[in-house]
């Protein structure tokens, strides 16, 4: 097949490296299972699932794209930025996603001692025990910990009373720099995508901005198709593609097989107005040797 011609890329998923459930390698299996063509693993702020789902997609016979989400504070809101085929021994990129992931242990413990004034202690500890890697701690391994225990009957509804903005778990951090996360993405060989956009709580202004700024500093793609996102964000997010001519991209940020709600390769194909991300990148994707 003319791999342009690839409409089920999944570019957007999470292994227990960062806050998903499953191991690198049955990710790669249910991508392949569920008829992904082009699939990247794209775990927070770390690179140390790449080469073990690189080599599993190989086995496979599943063409693949190496990734990562990067942390981002923009105007003071959490902003998630994917890279995709990037160099995963890239120093300047490791580092900086070493120093991005500094701070979560110190933050989770705040969140823990908000979460202890309100009656559920312990959960510093009983987090930590979801976390596949300690350094990438998240609110995800709160709010599984917080169903185990009772206090909540979804995940969902952990974030909704405990782990967002004005509710005790909530403790602000300070990611990356937009500028800086772009620039470790797109110097070591990938693009640099805007994730799930339709998720952030910016005014027509503050997105303006956020999509000005992010081209200025070399950013080429967004998310268009993702399972973060209505329907109703695939039509404007497509429309703010063609407006910044940015590349499109398609993935459904799958974390759980109990907790997402799209599975990979489950999504609507790009509209066909729109350039999508992997046309730039085909010398970037890896295949079995
Ligand atoms: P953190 O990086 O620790 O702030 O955790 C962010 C992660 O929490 C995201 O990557 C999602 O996986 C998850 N998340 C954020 N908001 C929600 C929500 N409303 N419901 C369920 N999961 C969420
Ligand atoms: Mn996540
Ligand atoms: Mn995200
Ligand atoms: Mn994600």
């Amino acid at each position: 097949m003319n791999p342009t011609a690839w409409t089920n890329a999944d570019l957007h998923c999470h292994s227990c490296v960062s806050d998903g459930t499953l191991e690198p390698e049955v990710l790669a299996a249910r991508a392949k299972a569920n008829g992904v063509e082009l699939w990247a693993l794209t775990d927070h702020d770390e690179v140390s699932g790449q080469r073990r789902a690189r080599e599993a997609a190989h086995a496979l016979g599943l063409p693949y794209l190496s990734g990562a989400e990067i942390s981002v504070t923009f105007a003071g809101v959490t902003v998630h930025i994917i890279g995709l085929g990037i160099d995963p021994e890239s120093p300047a990129l490791i580092q900086g996603l070493a120093d991005t992931r500094d701070g979560r242990i110190l933050r989770a413990q705040e969140m823990a001692d908000g979460l202890a004034k309100v009656g559920i202690p312990d959960a510093f500890e009983g987090a930590l025990n979801y976390a596949g890697n300690p350094e990438l701690i998240a609110r995800t391994h709160f709010a599984r910990y917080l169903v185990e225990t009772g206090y909540c009957a979804s995940t969902h509804e952990v974030f909704r009373k405990y782990l967002v903005e004005g509710k005790p778990g909530y403790v602000e951090h300070r990611w990356a720099r937009l500028g800086d996360a772009v620039n470790w993405i797109t110097q070591s060989g990938g693009i640099a995508v805007i994730a799930h956009p339709g998720r952030y709580k910016f005014t027509v202004n503050e997105e303006y901005a956020l999509f000005t700024e992010f081209k200025a500093h070399g950013g080429r793609g967004v998310e268009v198709v993702t399972g973060s996102h209505t329907s109703a964000d695939f039509a404007k997010y497509a429309d703010m593609a063609i407006e910044f001519d940015l590349l499109a991209s398609r993935g459904s940020d799958f974390h759980s097989p109990e907790e997402s709600r799209t599975d990979l390769g489950t999504l609507p194909v790009l509209p066909a107005r729109l350039k999508p991300v992997w046309e730039a990148l085909m010398d970037r994707v890896q295949r079995a040797a």
